[in-house]
């Protein structure tokens, strides 16, 4: 297999999730990193880009610079992820897009769910790739959940539990930190904070091991600490399709919590529990049994979790693998892509832009919702 030319927007020195994407794409060897516009500042940009062995001619101090050049060349990228701050990801998607390019972008999509239908719509017109970076689908023991419940091993799904609570930003004194203070700004930030950067993960998680999407919520917004104009803490319910009814918390202030991702899924058959902090277990418990603890690496485990599993059993693999996934997913996909061949129907899992603007619609909901004391609202 030739390997797929990469290149990255975003994610330089110093940024916190520039990394996971560098180990991730780099796992199984499918990805060149030839190309990139690393830094907001064009100069420690292009000097990063030489240190992570890109060539001068391929280090970009723009990104706009990044797509004429890269536009013009025949060893065209295969792939660009977008890994800059949120309110930049609509523009620069949608010029990739627009040029040809495949794009894996950082959630969240878009800032409002009508520039993600958007997304949308440009993708489906380019027949190109717009996945989305929910990469905690990507943990093993995630696909196993949803191969059990598109198997009908919980029956109907009667009720999911989705949390992630954490408590960084629980600190008074710390709330005028600038690292944090952006969050809590709505020029910035937009109309939501703690659901739109963290509980947002747990609800595509529920989504996606659920195959369900929401048709109503009601949210309580909370915002705990200081003056704080966005939420620091909100509880969500939400009515799904497949008549699941769904629970979410998600906060920033809950001390004690460090990553604070769980998700639980019962239905009428039987439950499941899973703890990102703990990725390596799944608890199933069928109804009127005893709980049974599935191993990742388990050989009796579904083909997509033996798929997305990578090291023997008893040995902890963790985020950079879940992430790792995703770009496994994509590298068949436009391996297909590259020959005319058909992916594998299991590469298919990954998160794309239809679920940045299902994101994006159920952010604006709760904020609207929560603005009308939790009132009962559509999407
Ligand atoms: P960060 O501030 O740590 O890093 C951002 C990087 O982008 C920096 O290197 C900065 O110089 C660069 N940058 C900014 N504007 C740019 C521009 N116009 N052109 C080129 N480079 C530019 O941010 P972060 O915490 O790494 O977050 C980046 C994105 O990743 C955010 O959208 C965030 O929501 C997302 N994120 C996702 C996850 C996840 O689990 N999927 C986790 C953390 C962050």
């Amino acid at each position: 297999m030739t390997k797929l030319n990469w290149g990255m927007i975003g994610g330089g020195a110093g940024s916190q999730i520039g990394p996971t994407h560098r180990i991730s794409a780099g796992l199984d060897g499918h990805f060149l990193l030839c190309a990139g516009a690393f830094d907001i500042d064009p100069d420690r940009g292009k000097a990063f880009a030489g240190s992570l062995g890109v060539s001068a001619d391929r280090a970009y101090g723009d990104w706009r610079e990044m797509l004429a050049a890269e536009s013009a060349r025949d060893d065209r990228l295969d792939l660009v992820t977008i890994a800059t701050p949120n309110a930049t990801h609509y523009e620069i998607s949608r010029a990739f897009l627009e040029a040809g390019f495949n794009v894996l972008c950082e959630k969240p999509l878009t800032m409002t769910a009508n520039e993600a239908r958007e997304i949308v719509e440009i993708t489906k017109e380019s027949g190109k790739v717009c996945a989305v970076n929910y990469g905690y689908s990507g943990y093993p023991l995630v696909r196993q959940m949803r191969a059990m419940i598109a198997n009908g091993d919980l029956g109907k799904i009667r009720l999911i539990k989705a949390e992630f609570a954490h408590g960084f930003h629980a600190d008074a004194e710390e709330a005028d930190n600038p690292r944090v203070r952006w969050r809590y700004d709505p020029a910035q930030a937009g109309t939501s904070a703690v659901f739109a950067d963290a509980g947002i993960h747990a609800f595509h998680m529920a989504c996606f091991v659920s195959g369900q999407t929401p048709t109503e919520l009601s949210a309580d917004f909370a915002s705990l600490v200081g003056d704080r104009q966005l939420e620091d803490d909100a509880m969500i319910n939400f009515h799904f399709n497949g008549g699941a009814v769904c629970r979410l918390w998600t906060s920033a202030v809950a001390v004690g919590r460090m990553h604070g991702l769980t998700l639980q899924v019962f239905g009428e058959k039987g439950g499941l529990s899973w703890q990102q902090q703990h990725p390596e277990q799944l608890h199933w418990t069928p109804l009127n049994g005893r709980t049974q603890i599935l191993e990742r690496g388990d050989s009796d485990l579904s083909e997509q979790a033996v798929r997305a599993s990578r090291i023997p059993i008893g040995h902890a693999e963790g985020m950079p693998v879940a992430f790792a996934n995703i770009y496994m997913d994509l590298a068949d996909v436009l391996n297909a892509q590259r020959t005319g061949a058909k992916p594998d129907p299991m590469a298919l899992d990954f998160p794309q832009a239809e679920d940045g603007y299902w994101s994006m619609r159920a952010i604006e909901a709760a904020a609207s919702s929560a603005k009308a004391n939790g009132a009962w609202t559509k999407l």
